[in-house]
């Protein structure tokens, strides 16, 4: 009989990850992910059109929301209530030339996006993680911010959110709160299409030749991150295709010109 079988044990709640820049690649495969994992997930893009799509695929609770909209963003923390999961996703590469031939719009735009926005959040966030002695907070990175890339402005962003990382790891010693940095080298998604406006260089730059890892598969390193018991903090994860390597030097004659 189906009553004999009904189980009567109490449920433990269902915990909350609040998951920002989730209308494309990573975002939305780490929204997907917790959500097929049983969490209520609160996702946030500026693109409502996606976001509604991801709603109705997975039963995510969506919010269309520029990330830089520091009111905004501190107004839907505190909506949402407890947030046990915090995973700070959303950014962009602004890549059409070097650090010197960027527009403003650019720079501030990189900096708005990649840093502020994750300090305002995670500052809102870890309010009422630190009270209640417990959570988690996941950073999306880059090896841009741990090696050199030329690519000036994206890699000092990314290069702050390692420090970040590392820096609140110390400020948060004793509370419960874990952070993790989560490093990825190429990964298919919607990147490039921002970053790079001219469609032949932004071609080239896509076709990387190599088998890149996918979004789902940075979904799969933070929900190992996450899933791990609460006295293990993952510190750092960097995930690479295994056709692409970091570092290096290049030697170029000098041409009085910066290669972009
Ligand atoms: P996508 O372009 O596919 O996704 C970026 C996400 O960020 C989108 O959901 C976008 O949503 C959101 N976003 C951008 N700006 C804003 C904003 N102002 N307000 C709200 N949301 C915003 O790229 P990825 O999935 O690759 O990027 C995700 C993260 O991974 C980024 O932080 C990126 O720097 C990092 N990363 C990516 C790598 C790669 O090779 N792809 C490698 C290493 C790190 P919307 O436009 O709808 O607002």
């Amino acid at each position: 009989m189906a009553g004999d079988d009904e189980d009567t044990r109490p449920h433990a709640p269902r915990r909350v990850v609040l998951v920002t820049g989730a209308s494309s690649g990573i975002g939305a495969a780490t929204a997907e992910r917790f959500a097929a994992d049983g969490w209520i997930v609160h996702a946030t893009a500026r693109r409502a059109d996606r976001l509604d799509a991801l709603a109705a695929d997975t039963g995510c609770v969506v919010h269309a929301v520029d990330v830089r909209d520091a009111a905004a963003m501190t107004a839907l923390v505190d909506a949402i209530g407890p947030i046990d999961v915090l995973v700070n996703n959303a950014g962009l590469g602004r890549m059409d030339g070097t650090l010197a031939g960027s527009s403003l719009d650019d720079i501030v735009a990189s900096v708005d996006t990649n840093v502020t926005a994750v300090l305002v959040v995670t500052a809102a966030v870890l309010r009422g993680m630190t009270e209640r002695g417990s959570g988690h907070v996941v950073n999306i990175g880059s090896m841009a911010g741990l090696y050199p890339l030329a690519a000036a402005s994206y890699g000092a962003t990314k290069g702050a959110i390692h420090r970040l990382s590392t820096n609140l790891r110390l400020e948060l010693r004793g509370t419960g709160v874990r952070v993790t940095e989560i490093c990825p080298g190429r990964v298919q998604s919607e990147f490039y299409d921002v970053a790079i406006t001219d469609p032949t260089r932004r071609a080239v730059t896509k076709d990387s030749g190599v088998d890149e890892v996918t979004a789902a598969e940075v979904a799969d390193a933070i929900a190992y991150a996450v899933g791990v018991p609460a006295h293990v903090n993952i510190n750092r994860i960097e995930l690479q295709p295994t056709g692409q390597t970091y570092g290096g030097s290049q030697f170029d004659a000098a041409s009085g010109e910066a290669s972009p």
